[in-house]
């Protein structure tokens, strides 16, 4: 088959049957609220706290408990609704969706059927691709079933009730990559609103997949729903795993193979997917209006007041950055990666004004030490420094007080013991000797017996005094200005030897 194709990067082709598959992907993200207390009650939440001991009467369903909207969940819901530019409903309702598990008390998930708070909207990615949102409904979370405890099941409360959002793409998606960079740029807005930690790991973002392919030019197939996608890569990778299935499945010309309507649980170790259930569908969840909560009037005045609560969102810093600053696209991206390093980085620079340089430090130092596993800081919020003192880290470097190199030793030292850099550079005698009396004594020392590198400089092979600062810094236990070193080398070589 011709590879000249309208869409030659789009879809797989067959090596058996020349066919051109198309993936079409849709994605569902559960996200946890960062509000104070629970969706319908006044417990508060908190991941890895004791097994029901974040409970109350409504939360655990007790007979007669009432449930009470919490407002701060709707505004948060409103306000990632806003910077996702999508239409908040003037009206919205909550419903009963009704399923049995042990790990849902009430029998029931309250949740938002036929009227969500909001509808429409949707993210450009960084490729341009445009992803639309179908809808956003806030719904609460259910428990946790422990089942690890040999043939018991045990149920944990604590997390029934917590509110999140369900955000629900068009299935306008077609790689894994697409899917990957949605992912990272919902999860960007979702931090930078202020809305959710968005943390995986801890539960707090939750991803399922629809995944189907269909030969090029025919209508779409039966979709299959991913879960248990406990990371943005296993995202990715079960994506990709899918198609392969599904086209392998058609391919064979075995019916009986078709990908059916189902939920398949993702296995990140054998990277393959497993049947979990048929996929329900809505009217197998008989959702009827929750009683217990009159419909909602969401006024214009409250969606602007959310609006205003907006931080200036990453895309629009990234931009800033590079405009204002100067900076890479690259070293603007990584800053603006996480909401709490690009507010660390403009602190830094409202005091010392040196964007570049503080970027620098940032990306190379900050950052690098933060991913040291002998590090106890994880992230920017635990530093055990202010932004002040890496304003004055940089201010040292930049004003020669300290060479670079003697700089990294400093910030390592203050992620260690989060003292001040002054403090470090005083107690350590680290400061930069630029005094020439001094510097060409180490000079004048370090020249002896070097015959080779001296004829080279008199040849014209001035770069050969490299070979000489070594010594000399070693001499000066790296104090020494290396500019002025190796001028004053140069000097000595061409004008006495
Ligand atoms: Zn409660």
């Amino acid at each position: 088959m011709s590879q000249t194709t309208t869409a030659p990067t789009i879809g797989f082709v067959s090596k058996k049957t020349d066919v051109r598959w198309i993936p079409v992907i849709g994605l569902e993200v559960h996200c946890q609220l960062k509000t104070e207390t629970k969706l319908f009650c006044s417990c508060r939440y908190e991941f890895g706290a004791s097994p029901n001991t974040l409970t109350c009467p409504v939360c655990t369903a007790q007979p007669g408990a009432l449930p009470v909207l919490n407002r701060e969940a709707l505004a948060l819901a409103v306000r990632v609704a806003v910077a996702l530019g999508a239409n908040v409903a003037p009206r919205t309702k909550f419903d009963r969706k009704n399923y049995f598990y042990c790990d849902l008390p009430k029998g029931y998930q309250i949740s938002q059927f036929d009227q969500p708070f909001c509808t429409g909207g949707g993210l450009t990615l960084p490729s341009g691709k445009r992803v639309r949102l179908t809808r956003i409904h806030l719904e609460e979370d259910a428990g946790k079933a422990v089942h690890d405890r040999g043939d018991m099941t045990l149920v944990d409360l604590n997390r029934a009730g917590v509110p999140l959002i369900e955000s629900v793409t068009e299935a306008d998606m077609q790689t894994s990559d697409e899917a990957y960079e949605y992912l990272t740029s919902l999860k960007e807005i979702l931090q930078y609103a202020g809305a959710s930690d968005c943390d995986m790991e801890k539960g707090s973002l939750r991803c399922d997949v629809n995944v189907s392919v269909h030969p090029e030019g025919e209508g779409w197939r039966t979709k299959v729903e991913l879960k248990n996608l406990n990371s943005f890569k296993n995202v990715k990778d079960a994506i990709e795993h899918e198609i392969e299935r599904q086209i392998e499945a058609y391919e064979s010309g075995d019916k009986s193979k078709f990908p059916v309507q189902e939920t398949r649980l993702y296995d990140a170790t054998t990277q393959t997917t497993r049947t979990m259930r048929s996929k329900e569908d809505a009217h197998d969840y008989r959702y009827f209006p929750e009683p217990d909560l009159v419909p909602f009037h969401v006024d214009a005045a409250f969606v602007e007041q959310q609006r205003t609560m907006l931080p200036e969102l990453a895309e629009a810093r990234r931009a800033r950055y590079q405009r204002d600053f100067g900076l890479s696209p690259y070293d603007a991206g990584v800053i603006t990666g996480s909401r709490a390093v690009a507010d660390f980085f403009e602190m830094v620079v409202k005091l010392n004004g040196n964007a570049k340089e503080t970027a620098n430090w940032i990306t190379n130092g900050v950052l690098a030490n933060l991913s040291d596993p002998t590090i106890p800081a994880k992230t920017i919020d635990e530093l055990p420094f202010r932004p002040h003192d890496l304003a004055e880290l940089v201010e040292l470097v930049t004003n020669h007080t300290i060479h670079n190199n003697v700089g990294r030793t400093v910030l390592r030292t203050m992620f260690e013991t989060g003292k001040s850099p002054k403090q470090i550079v005083k107690e350590q005698g680290l400061e930069q000797v630029s005094d020439e009396g001094q510097l060409e004594k180490w000079c004048r020392e370090a020249l002896v017996g070097k015959d080779k590198v001296i004829a080279d400089v008199k040849s014209g092979k001035t770069k050969a005094v490299a070979a000489l600062m070594g010594p000399v810094m070693k001499a000066s236990k790296g104090s020494a200005n290396p500019e002025l070193v190796q001028k004053i080398l140069l000097r000595i070589i061409q004008t006495e030897m």
